[in-house]
């Protein structure tokens, strides 16, 4: 147990601003910031309305003024880290209450999870959330928004259906079924009208659809990001056509593959057995996701784990898919290629549980053979990058937004202390704080 202690010292006597500064004051732990650099010891960090404005630099200016009050915790040589990035997950895509939902969103914060990318869900909700958190409502984490578009069958399915309730699937701003004639730029603007951040890129699409939706997206202010199986189009067509991360490694075998299916219903019958992961095209593939800096969002544990979430039959492919991937995601990682952080099943069957986040990062040590630091900085920095949020989080820098998480011990000697939690510190603010 990690000791502390809290001053809040307001100074008095001088009449401040109306809106006050908020300041927080962390002293004495290791930092890991994510950049890639070595850990170090840090004397003191300094936040101001959210933002890291010095670690440990001598600089006067950054105190409060007189009549501004200040937060400072000595955190006694703790480990500390960015905040954690699960780059996939569905919030909103079966119907829960809302009062579930924050709960959940707390629940995340609680465990270090202080960014998430949803892939595809109810836009309205999560954009509604994200203002109440935004306004002080609620803590929530930072939520990017994915809105599905997909080809011709994909809405069909009962859970896609579900995410558009009072409109027909496939006809929802954020679950758009893109195969016909339909205007493309108006269909993106109804996206980014309803407040999302990016297109999902999903199933059933040629290389020419797909093509102009990530133009139109750029055009737009957007990101564009791609499950790895959207037959006919190859996993090559969308790195070349400019998609920004390919979800699934497990999926990329389809690179490996001569004539690909014209259904995404195939992509769990890849050829396991058959097309290694270093297959020239996998390579070829890996190694011009490395140049233009596409980020992998492997979704490992998830297909370990599948029997958690569903019924044992029909899913015997899953412990295949997941060797294959592990292999892939090995290789991605060795040749350059970003590898983030996603849980797809982001929720465990019970939330005594921590969310699976912690579950992916393990498996990216033990499985694929990461080092602790590489695995921290996927589950941060190129998560950030994944979820074009790193600019403002995914690092422990000046001038980044506090999302920090403290630990009890060091997670670089054994990756289990992810959660290991005493403090998350969110947007500067404190959220959690260790029992004592
Ligand atoms: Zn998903």
């Amino acid at each position: 147990m990690v000791k502390w202690i809290v001053f809040v010292a307001l100074v008095v006597g001088a009449t401040g601003p109306l809106a006050a500064a908020e300041w927080l004051e962390l002293r004495n732990f290791k930092l890991f910031d994510g950049t890639g650099s070595e850990p170090r010891e840090v004397h003191r960090l300094v936040v101001k309305d959210g933002e890291i404005v010095a670690i440990d630099e001598a600089d006067d200016e950054q105190r409060p003024a007189p009549g501004e009050a200040v937060t400072i915790i000595d955190l006694d040589g703790a480990f500390m880290m960015p905040g954690l990035i699960d780059t996939h997950v569905h919030l909103a895509n079966w119907p829960m209450a809302r009062h579930e939902l924050v709960n959940r969103l707390s629940w995340a914060l609680d465990h270090g999870v202080t960014s998430l990318r949803d892939l595809g869900g109810d836009a309205r909700v999560l954009a509604e959330i994200r203002r109440a958190a935004e306004l002080g409502e609620l803590d929530a984490p930072r939520i990017r928004i994915g809105a599905i578009f997909g080809g011709q069958s994909m809405f069909n399915h009962p859970a896609l259906a579900q995410a558009s309730p009072g409109m027909a699937p496939g006809q929802a701003p954020w679950l758009r079924e893109v195969s016909g004639e339909g205007d493309v730029s108006l269909m993106v603007a109804m996206a980014r009208g309803a407040g999302v951040d990016a297109l999902k890129i999903y199933g059933n699409l040629g290389v020419t659809r797909v093509e102009e939706l990530v133009a139109e997206a750029q055009q737009q202010g957007m990101m564009a990001w791609a499950h790895a199986t959207v037959f006919p189009a190859s996993p090559q067509d969308l790195i070349s056509v400019g998609v920004q991360s390919l979800s699934h490694a497990p999926y990329l075998i389809w690179a490996g593959v001569e004539s690909l299916p014209d259904d995404y219903g195939y992509r769990t019958k890849g050829p396991w057995d058959d097309i290694p992961p270093d297959h020239p095209g996998i390579l070829d593939l890996l190694d011009e996701m490395a140049e233009r800096g596409v980020v992998l969002d492997a979704t490992l544990a998830m297909y370990r784990d599948m029997t958690r979430y569903r019924p044992a039959e029909g899913i015997e492919w899953a412990m295949q898919a997941f060797e294959w991937g592990v292999t892939v995601t090995r290789l991605a990682h060795e040749r350059g290629v970003p590898v983030s952080v996603g849980t797809d099943a982001f929720f465990p069957p019970t939330l005594f549980e921590p969310p699976n986040t912690h579950v992916e990062i393990r498996a990216l040590v033990k499985d694929v053979g990461l080092s602790p630091d590489q695995a921290l900085v996927a589950a941060t920095r190129n998560g950030a990058r994944a979820a074009g949020l790193d600019e403002l989080v995914g690092t422990v820098e000046v001038g980044k937004r506090a999302d920090l998480v403290v630990l009890g011990s060091d997670p670089l000697s054994d990756i289990h202390a992810t959660t290991d939690i005493d403090w998350v510190i969110f947007d500067g603010r404190i959220h959690r704080r260790p029992e004592r």
